[in-house]
């Protein structure tokens, strides 16, 4: 990585310093060295890019553009990030401490998604007859005909979490795009690097000025003035519940739509010991790649009670020989750091009152001794644990676990319930037809069973606090269109 380089905002198809000349550093949270310095835009760049985005929606050719036209582009853009993917790989080691286990998703699938995004630009039905009305108008007696047209929905703000920093932008830009929206990307300050690297790309392929507007800043401020601008037609952002209520509230005034893609603390429950050490790994392993910073990890595991101190005593003797904290750069690497010093700091308050509320430190709970420099922990488990605890209803976004005691599948499922959140979930049994079963029992946006994965044409997103809207394949563009009705006698 090249510290000197001069990064640049991109508004109105142009490349800009911030104003004033204004930048912040980037940390790399596995050495706390500064990668680069990067723009640090004001609420007057972000002005700037919104009323840019306004006018490419509403007087620019981007709306003349055919599906296919959309479609041409957003492959260019999936050509551009083929080419350079290992300078992406790079970024997400360096700015997101991701561990090279996690770049399947972080990498691989995200330019996938990207590439089905284009297939799906020319899939989706802009434009479809609706059945002849059942009733006539006496006013205009005669047959009304009428056609359902799927309007894109206007300016976008994306406001992406800083975890999955290439997977999350990418799943919002492309059916935005896709759909003949224009966009302005808030990327997280953490880790602007991959969006400011993306936008190399996107800038060479061609789209009208002002449809795709990169600002990148230190302040939340950046964000809340693109939710609050009576210009911007839809909101879609990921990040915590927290914010996710103040976007919901900012938004309010101008009823503009509003796509919230929140945080979880989902419930793997273990049914019985079929395949226990399976299920001990595939319980145990998503909480601590990418150090626990994941919106749909199981961190609460549930365990039938006479099986609790065997699975706990298990997933100890798993962590301790295989995951042990050290640098993403080294593929082997399994646990990496978390992203910000203020962030560990908040993960062990979580820490010590789990240890005040009464669960049980099975593991860790400490910073690592051998690396002292990096924002990293040891991989933690709380075994004991009652739902009632801070640690099983707040998501740490740590490398922390918690595995809860049920006497029986009532209880089990009781408590997976009963969370404000509603994101992900797990079962692991022998009966898969039973678990099915179970499964439709949990209120929750997925629940993935024996390991089961998410497809990419799976809806992914929220019930209760965990958001409002689906993700993923052709349910994304319904996001991003508004539908209309044409009548006609
Ligand atoms: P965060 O809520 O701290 O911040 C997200 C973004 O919001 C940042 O870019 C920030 O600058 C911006 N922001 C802050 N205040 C704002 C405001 N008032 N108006 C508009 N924007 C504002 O979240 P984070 O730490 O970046 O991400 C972690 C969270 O994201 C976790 O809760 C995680 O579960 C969640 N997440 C959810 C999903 C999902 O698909 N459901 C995926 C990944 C992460």
């Amino acid at each position: 990585m090249n510290e000197k380089k001069a990064y640049r905002i991109f508004v109105d198809g142009e490349w800009r310093e911030a104003s004033g000349g204004r930048t912040y550093p980037v940390v790399n949270p596995a050495t706390e060295e500064v990668l680069a310095h990067v723009p640090d835009a004001s609420p007057e760049d972000m002005d700037r890019a919104i009323r840019a985005a306004r006018r490419a929606f509403d007087e620019g050719p981007w709306r003349k553009t055919t599906p296919e036209d959309r479609a041409r582009i957003l492959r260019r853009i999936v050509d551009g990030l083929e080419r350079r993917k290992e300078e992406f790989r790079h970024l997400l080691v360096a700015n997101a401490g991701a561990t090279y286990v996690t770049h399947y998703i972080q990498l691989d699938v995200a330019i996938r998604i990207l590439a089905h995004y284009a297939e799906l630009a020319v899939k989706f039905p802009f434009e479809e007859p609706l059945p002849p009305a059942t009733f006539d108008n006496p006013m205009y007696p005669g047959v009304t005909s009428a056609l359902l047209v799927r309007q894109p929905v206007g300016v976008c703000g994306l406001v992406p979490a800083w975890n999955f920093p290439l997977f999350l932008t990418l799943q919002k830009l492309g059916p935005a795009l896709g759909a003949g929206c224009t966009v302005v990307v808030k990327p997280s300050p953490f880790v602007p690097l991959v969006d400011l690297t993306l936008a190399e790309i996107v800038a060479e392929c061609d789209l009208p000025k002002g449809v795709y507007n990169l600002v990148v800043g230190e302040s939340p401020e950046l964000g809340a003035r693109l939710v609050e601008s009576p210009l911007v037609d839809k909101i879609s952002f990921t990040g915590s519940a927290a914010t996710g209520k103040k976007i919901m509230a900012a938004a309010a005034p101008t009823l503009k739509r509003v796509h919230l893609e929140l945080g979880g603390k989902s419930a793997a429950i273990v049914l019985d010991d079929s395949q226990l050490d399976a299920w001990v790994m595939a319980t145990s392993s998503p909480s601590f790649f990418h150090a626990g910073q994941g919106c749909a990890m199981c961190t609460r595991v549930l365990v039938p009670k006479r099986l609790h101190d065997t699975f706990t005593s298990k997933v100890v003797d798993f962590l301790r020989s295989t995951v042990r904290p050290g640098d993403p750069a080294d593929p082997s690497t399994l646990l990496g750091p978390v992203i910000r010093e203020e962030r560990r700091r908040k993960i062990e308050e979580y820490i010590r009152s789990g240890e005040r509320e009464g669960a049980r430190l099975a593991t860790g709970g400490k910073r690592p001794e051998d690396r002292p420099k990096g924002y990293f922990l040891e991989p933690t488990v709380f075994c004991d644990v009652r739902n009632t605890m801070t640690i099983a209803r707040e998501e740490i976004f740590g490398p922390v676990l918690a595995i809860l005691p049920f006497e029986d599948e009532e209880e089990a499922i009781r408590i997976a319930n009963d969370s404000p959140y509603g994101l992900g979930g797990a079962i692991y049994a022998s009966d898969t037809a039973k678990a099915i079963e179970l499964a439709k029992r949990i209120r929750t946006g997925t629940v993935n069973i024996n390991g089961g994965v998410t497809l990419l044409d799976a809806p992914f997103g929220g019930f209760k606090e965990s958001g409002i809207g689906r993700e993923g394949g052709i349910w994304s563009f319904y996001e991003y269109t508004e539908m209309q009705t044409i009548a006609w006698k």
